[in-house]
């Protein structure tokens, strides 16, 4: 079995705890001026263009390259986690959403006509506008440090929003990066400002009136209770919770693949991924070579290179606690990979820990993969795509893989986020763009028509608005026989337009 021996990949040094420890903490007292701050910037912001707001987001996507070492640097210092991991799940990401958000924010964004197939609102004239909501709360884990925050606030910024950023107090400096880079990149200064702090500062920042919606990723209790507080206030939410995703392995499966798969799902970033597999589930006839396969497999993984250790003390007791029947065994800050026959408790791990129980058929797949709380992300392995297709359909979760997982974290057209207690709404693709604005509709009547349902009232008006029901909304011919039977109150409508 690999030993931990990468001990300067092990940010939970003294060092380093030092400096995370000398970030200066944020006083509740001082939230409500760095909020007011944050809209002084956005009132200017909110007037720029979105093709120009588009610009900065470019270049914002150029300087993460520019940086991209220093970037990892931080993440690797703060989370100890494999470089590869800081390079492949962050960095990737972190550019294709400003690119993507570049490329297509002012499309998605731009005004949109309305048409009207209604006969009596054919001389209007509207569009859905997309404003941005002012100031936004990103509040964010230390699991994934530096793109959670960054895809968060950089979709914010492209709606014109400000934002006010909540770091993990476990990883503060890396997230101060993304103030920096759009800063760089041409953003009005103060529009993104960092809250430093633990949840007592993250609660002064969501109780804030000046903050209109708050995007909080992290636990399904902590989410909860800022539902709960922004819910008082009247302020909408997002939340990207916990999950306790299956892996639905068929028997015809590539089980190479499969097993490979299922190794990188459940001990990448030491399982402390919020889409990490925690269920696995096999059908019968291959279940006991993939166990066989899957054990051999993690037993290879290389502690410190491949797997780094649990982000704290807490957080690797707290595995321990939640997975004792797996019994990991424990080597300072990490925790060897551990592949377990489940069942295991329906509560998020967080640890690299995985069950593995065999299923009989479709029906008992599906019936596998939703029987949790959760519903997060889930994966199907199948060589039959209208198998996988079928089944995908039937699982409830935010997002359903086939033979692949958590890809499309990185991508920026794919939407992110989940169902049942793993949250509500999204952070990615065009409807998580859409978060980040309030829809307006705006009309251009020339007032030339006098609506005919106005004031006043009376008898003849009554019936002819009644027959006039049945001309606009009658089916086919109806319609049109209608029209000709009620020919005199519709005359007396068009009348009162005038
Ligand atoms: P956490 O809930 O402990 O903390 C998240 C953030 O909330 C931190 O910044 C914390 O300081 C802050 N916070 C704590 N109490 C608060 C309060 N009362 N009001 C406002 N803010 C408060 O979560 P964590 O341990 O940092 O992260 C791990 C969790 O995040 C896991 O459950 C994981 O599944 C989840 N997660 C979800 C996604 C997703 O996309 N759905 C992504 C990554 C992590």
């Amino acid at each position: 079995m690999a030993t931990a021996t990468a001990p300067e990949l092990v940010s939970v040094n003294p060092a380093t705890l030092e400096r995370v420890g000398s970030v200066p903490r944020t006083e509740p007292r001082e939230v409500p001026a760095i909020v007011a701050a944050a809209r002084s910037a956005q009132s200017g912001w909110a007037a720029v263009s979105s093709r120009g707001r588009a610009d900065v987001l470019r270049a914002t996507a150029r300087l993460v390259r520019e940086h991209a070492d220093e970037i990892a640097d931080s993440i690797v210092a703060e989370t100890a986690k494999p470089r590869t991991e800081a390079i492949a799940n962050e960095l990737y990401t972190a550019v294709d959403r400003a690119r993507w958000l570049a490329a297509n924010a002012p499309g998605l964004l731009a005004d949109e006509r309305v048409r009207f197939s209604q006969l009596h609102l054919k001389t209007k004239k509207a569009w859905l506008v997309h404003e941005p909501l002012g100031v936004v709360a990103v509040i964010s884990p230390w699991n994934i440090p530096f793109a959670i925050p960054f895809v968060q606030v950089a979709a914010a910024v492209a709606a014109g929003n400000g934002v006010v950023l909540k770091p993990s107090e476990l990883t503060p400096l890396t997230a101060e990066w993304v103030p920096r880079l759009l800063e760089e990149a041409g953003a009005p200064p103060g529009l993104v400002q960092v809250v430093q702090g633990e949840g007592e500062a993250g609660e002064a920042v969501v109780a804030d009136d000046g903050v209109a919606k708050v995007f909080f990723t992290g636990s399904v209790t902590t989410g909860r209770r800022v539902a709960a507080a922004a819910g008082a206030r009247g302020c909408p939410v997002v939340l990207e919770l916990g999950g306790k995703d299956p892996m639905i392995v068929f028997a015809d499966a590539d089980l190479d693949r499969a097993v490979d798969g299922a190794v990188f799902a459940s001990f990448l970033n030491s399982g402390q991924a919020c889409v990490s597999a925690e269920r696995i589930y096999v059908e019968r006839a291959v279940h006991d070579e993939f166990m066989r396969r899957l054990s051999e497999r993690a037993g290879r993984l290389e502690l410190g290179r491949e797997v780094g250790p649990l982000i704290s003390e807490e957080q690797r007791d707290a595995v321990e606690r939640l997975a004792p029947a797996a019994r990991p065994e424990r080597d300072g800050w990490f925790l060897e990979p551990t592949v377990v026959r489940g069942p295991l408790a329906d509560e998020e791990i967080f640890g690299p820990v995985v069950s593995v129980e065999p299923f009989d058929g479709e029906d008992d797949a599906v019936r596998c993969a939703n029987d949790s709380k959760f519903g997060l992300a889930a994966s199907v392995w199948t060589r039959d795509r209208a198998k996988a297709d079928r089944v995908a359909r039937r699982i409830e979760a935010g997002m359903v893989w086939v033979n692949d997982f958590g890809y499309s974290f990185a991508v920026g057209q794919a939407s992110w986020g989940g169902v049942k207690s793993s949250g509500f709404g999204r952070t990615s693709s065009k409807h998580g763009l859409y978060e980040c604005v309030r829809v307006k509709y705006l009309d251009a009547d020339r007032g030339r028509l006098r609506p005919a349902w106005w004031f006043p009232y009376d008898a003849e008006t009554e019936s002819a608005l009644r027959a006039a029901f049945d001309v606009l909304y009658g089916e086919g011919v109806e319609r049109w026989r209608a029209a000709w039977r009620h020919r005199s109150e519709l005359r007396h409508l068009l009348r009162r337009s005038r």
